[in-house]
């Protein structure tokens, strides 16, 4: 099939519930990609923050491969040894004390909300207990990380979606403890916020937080998903932040594409129990081997190293590139995890950047989102700055 008939039978096939760009990817190896033209694209998106060891990494084939010529199923009633594996080197990079698999980051928040309810159950001996979420967060799509992902857009559709969640506003501890009554059980949030638009909290914030939850009995949740994995520079956000969650959630780059989220627990929020949750599919072998590799290829590669020194230089050259671009009106972020605020919609920009070779993706309308693999070095970060240049001088003509 040519790119044409392929987005053809896409459009007639797939469900319409996104707006794809009409780019088909073939290939890719290291930090480009290549659609069914033979088109070559510098990646500033890796599949949304997913593909941090960058595509076509040899070590990390060999290791899916190996994994996949033994056993890729084995289901939860069993052991296998490359989840036990993987289980240890997340939970102990993440400093928390257990490890359930999922899917996906939107069934690793599920597992959070229900550890945290089932908390507050076998703590009080009834239900109705209460959630606090954030203003702009995003947790994911199935309906319990919907009803945390206070954005009325996605949820209006769906409603009623879970009951007792309670809305604060990011880096506003004041308005937190407002949200507090003798039922919440949780505060969920993410370090530094991604779909929302590339906020990152303060660091008061964080430990204010965490000094709320342990006066009153609360469980405060990091969802890293996005963040974590070594985004930020540390392995975790939180860990630059020093602050400790009692529950974290983890997926996009922990299996570098392949499909597998966790939420982790400290001792006191292991609350589930045999009966409580499972997946069939969690955990098993295959994803479990990409993921164990990735610890090792993280280390290897020296991935924190690069994004703290790649971030950093990243950063300068969004502040000058601010500093040149009156449609510019805010730059955040840190590692490479960063957004550019424009005083108009992206989406004219992304189209630009893609017919130049430059994929980007956007977080909210008017923010461009610069989340590359996080091998990019700094001459990629050159190569970006000059496709970025060329477009606005279009934009400008
Ligand atoms: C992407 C994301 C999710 C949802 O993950 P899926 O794998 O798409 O279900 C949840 N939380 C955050 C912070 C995310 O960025």
């Amino acid at each position: 099939m040519n790119t044409q008939e392929i987005i053809a039978e896409g459009e007639q096939y797939l469900l319409h519930t996104y707006n794809r760009y009409q780019i088909v990817l073939d290939h890719g190896d290291g930090m480009y990609l290549y659609d069914t033209d033979g088109r070559k694209y510098l990646d500033f998106c890796a599949g949304i923050a997913v593909f941090a060891l960058g595509y076509n990494n040899k070590e990390l084939n060999d290791a899916i491969t190996a994994q996949l010529g033994k056993i890729v199923h084995t289901s939860n009633y069993f052991y296998n040894e490359a989840a036990c594996e993987a289980a240890r080197k997340l939970v102990t990079a993440a400093g928390m004390k257990r490890v359930f698999f999922t899917n996906s980051g939107t069934e690793a928040v599920e597992g959070a909300l229900k550890s945290a309810l089932r908390y507050a159950y076998d703590r009080d001996g009834q239900g109705g207990h209460e959630i606090i979420a954030m203003r702009h967060s995003f947790h994911g799509r199935s309906l319990g990380a919907l009803s945390v992902t206070m954005n009325d857009h996605y949820q209006d559709p769906f409603r009623p979606l879970l009951a007792g969640i309670k809305e604060a506003t990011f880096n506003d501890l004041e308005s937190v403890k407002a949200a507090v009554t003798d039922k919440t059980c949780a505060i969920i949030l993410e370090p530094v916020q991604g779909e929302g638009g590339i906020y990152p909290a303060e660091e008061g914030f964080l430990k204010g937080l965490r000094g709320l939850c342990d006066e009153k009995d609360i469980l405060l949740i990091f969802d890293e998903i996005q963040c974590g994995m070594g985004r930020t520079g540390t392995m975790f956000a939180c860990q630059r932040y020093g602050v400790k969650p009692d529950i974290m959630t983890v997926a996009k780059a922990l299996g570098c594409g392949l499909p597998i989220g966790a939420f982790l627990t400290n001792d006191k929020a292991a609350s589930l129990v045999p009966g409580d949750h499972g997946s069939t599919y969690g955990g098993n072998p295959l994803v479990c081997a990409a993921a164990s590799k990735i610890f090792d290829l993280y280390e290897e590669l020296g991935i924190l190293e690069n994004v703290r020194s790649t971030g950093d230089y990243l950063y300068e050259t969004l502040e000058r590139f601010a500093k040149e671009n009156k449609e510019v009106i805010g730059h955040r972020g840190i590692g490479l995890m960063q957004g550019l605020e424009f005083s108009m919609p992206v989406s004219d920009i992304i189209k630009s950047a893609q017919a130049k070779g430059l994929i980007l993706i956007n977080a909210g309308s008017n923010i461009l989102r610069f989340v590359p693999p996080l091998i990019c070095t700094k001459e990629n970060v050159d190569e970006m700055a000059a496709i970025m240049e060329e477009v606005m001088k279009d934009l400008n003509a």
